[in-house]
């Protein structure tokens, strides 16, 4: 089992790396965020141990659980820390243990949590990097600032004091994800924001060659997940 997942890891690494370079980029340029939502300790450690530092989670909950015991032994490889995103919704209430858990903060999707999170950042002085979820696709079930509010949003971020180093998209489910993909890049271009999270399992190729600087990838390393 867990040389299968070490071996997905390592096909998703070559994948991104041939995506990048077949449209002109480094590979460096783009970092794999391994979602590990819904599964344990035992089955992430392989593919930290394979040299997979960065990680997504998308509940503030679970990933306390899991991730303080992995952080300390990943001490004892002696290698890179771990950087935690949080790919998730976030619950204002919730603002307090997401600053102090989380390296990225991928969902600053209203003003309520910016605010929530520019009151906690003061307070504990850690500056998790804040990305802003933007709902390409206007869907209502979905989180995300639509992309007509997201130039005022994150001007409003930025008047409270916060950096926002990225925007990040779920496009929906059915129909073609390069729209969105595009979209999102030129949402950033115009408000100078760098970092692009974009792609999953299904896409990530199709980001990178849109500009993706972060891809999301869960099932394709970690295998089929029962929910979450
Ligand atoms: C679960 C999840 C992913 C990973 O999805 P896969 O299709 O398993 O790669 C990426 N982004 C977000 C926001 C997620 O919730």
């Amino acid at each position: 089992m867990s040389e299968d997942v070490v071996a997905n890891w390592r096909s998703v690494c070559s994948e991104i790396a041939r995506a990048a370079t077949d449209c002109g980029r480094a590979a460096a340029d783009v970092t794999l965020v391994a979602v590990s939502k819904t599964f344990d300790g035992d089955h992430i450690w392989p593919v930290i141990e394979a040299g997979q530092r960065v990680f997504g989670e998308n509940r503030v909950q679970e990933a306390k659980a899991k991730w303080p015991d992995l952080r300390a032994r990943t001490k004892t490889l002696g290698a890179g820390a771990i950087q935690l995103h949080l790919i998730g919704l976030l619950q204002s209430n919730k603002a307090r243990e997401a600053v102090e858990l989380f390296d990225v903060i991928e969902t600053v999707d209203r003003p309520k949590i910016a605010e929530a999170l520019a009151g906690e950042i003061a307070r504990q002085g850690r500056h998790p990097r804040l990305y802003v979820q933007v709902n390409t696709g206007a869907e209502p079930q979905k989180a995300g600032i639509l992309p007509e509010q997201a130039d005022d949003f994150i001007a409003s971020c930025r008047g409270l004091g916060l950096t926002i180093d990225g925007l990040m998209c779920i496009p929906p489910v059915e129909g073609l994800a390069s729209p969105h993909f595009a979209l999102l890049a030129q949402i950033a271009v115009r408000n100078r924001v760098p970092k692009l999270s974009m792609g999953m399992s299904a896409d990530y190729p199709l980001a990178i060659q849109n500009g993706a600087t972060h891809v999301r990838v869960g099932s394709a390393i970690f295998g089929h997940r029962d929910h979450g």
